[in-house]
């Protein structure tokens, strides 16, 4: 049977970590605050806050909601998300998307300040990204997945990596991080001929599709790692990932459970990013 690579040790890796930066920044007389900027009330969203709120409560971060209408004009949207944006005693901000229709995406993505993105929907930090330029912040959850695999000494450097899934919210932003740590990558997506067998070359096989348990014993190679950032909901309501977990735990050498596996990552990353952005505006170092 595969180890099993949890969560909830990286997370409190993580949350350690916040604990020591919330305290140098207190000691500078500022207290890390995250804002969850949320339009609606979609249950995901719902959900990830609630995740997002705990977490920071745990990490020593501050967060507040701000909640608005669904049926809010953009220009109402826009001047609240940029009073949001410029008060000083926020110093991470989260925005929920999709938007609701007639809300302008762009223009919210336009105007967050970079150093205050911490879940990376600034073209200057996707920028930042792509040039293997450490100082934006990487989306929370391709993050996630490179804290989990450092924490569990596993090295992608020079290794057959296999993505499955090229969204621009996990799989592109994922592969940048991959990269930058020198991984040999292939990335696939609903056009790949042969799956499988793309998959099964892999030492390290992440599947970020949003298909629930479509990764089979048979896309896995005897002893690989195997990292699951799927979320989704079965057809009997329970919560799964992409991966067969049954079947291929009895192939791979180390696999990520779901839940309890890169999803428990996630909101920590947002409380160390916002823990990392006060810093940053009192100009110390991480
Ligand atoms: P998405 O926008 O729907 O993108 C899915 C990607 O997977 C696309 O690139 C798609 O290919 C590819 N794909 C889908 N089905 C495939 C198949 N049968 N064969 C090959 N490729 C396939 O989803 P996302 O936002 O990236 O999210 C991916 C998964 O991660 C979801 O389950 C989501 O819930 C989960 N997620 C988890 C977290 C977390 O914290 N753990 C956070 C965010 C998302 P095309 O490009 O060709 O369409």
């Amino acid at each position: 049977m595969a180890e099993l690579l949890k969560g909830a040790p990286v997370a409190a890796a993580i949350r350690e970590r916040v604990a020591g930066i919330c305290e140098r920044t207190r000691a500078r007389g500022a207290q890390p605050k995250l804002a969850v900027v949320r339009v609606g009330e979609r249950p995901d969203d719902l959900a990830y806050e609630r995740g997002a709120l705990k977490s920071c409560e745990r990490a020593g971060v501050a967060a507040e909601v701000f909640a608005l209408p669904a049926g809010i004009s953009d220009a109402a949207f826009q001047d609240a998300f940029a009073a949001v944006c410029a008060d000083t005693g926020n110093h991470g901000v989260l925005l929920f998307r999709p938007l609701p229709k007639g809300l302008d995406e762009a223009a919210a993505r336009a105007a967050i300040p970079p150093e205050k993105d911490v879940d990376c929907m600034s073209p200057a930090n996707f920028a930042k990204l792509f040039q293997g330029d450490p100082s934006g912040f990487a989306p929370c959850t391709p993050r996630a997945v490179m804290e989990t695999l450092r924490h569990y000494g596993v090295s992608v450097q020079g290794k057959r990596v296999t993505l499955v899934g090229r969204s621009l919210v996990v799989g592109k932003p994922l592969a940048m991080l991959l990269l930058a740590e020198s991984a040999t990558l292939t990335v696939c997506h609903t056009k790949t001929q042969d799956l499988a067998a793309e998959c099964r070359r892999a030492e390290i096989l992440v599947a970020a599709a949003g298909s629930a348990r479509m990764i089979t014993a048979g896309y896995v190679s005897p002893g690989a790692v195997v990292v699951d950032v799927g979320m989704n909901v079965d057809e009997t309501g329970a919560l799964c990932g992409d991966v067969d977990f049954e079947a291929v735990s009895a192939v791979a050498s180390r696999i990520t459970p779901v839940p309890g596996g890169v999803g428990s990552v996630t909101s920590s990353v947002l409380a160390l990013h916002t823990a990392l952005a006060c810093a940053a505006s009192l100009g110390l170092p991480n």
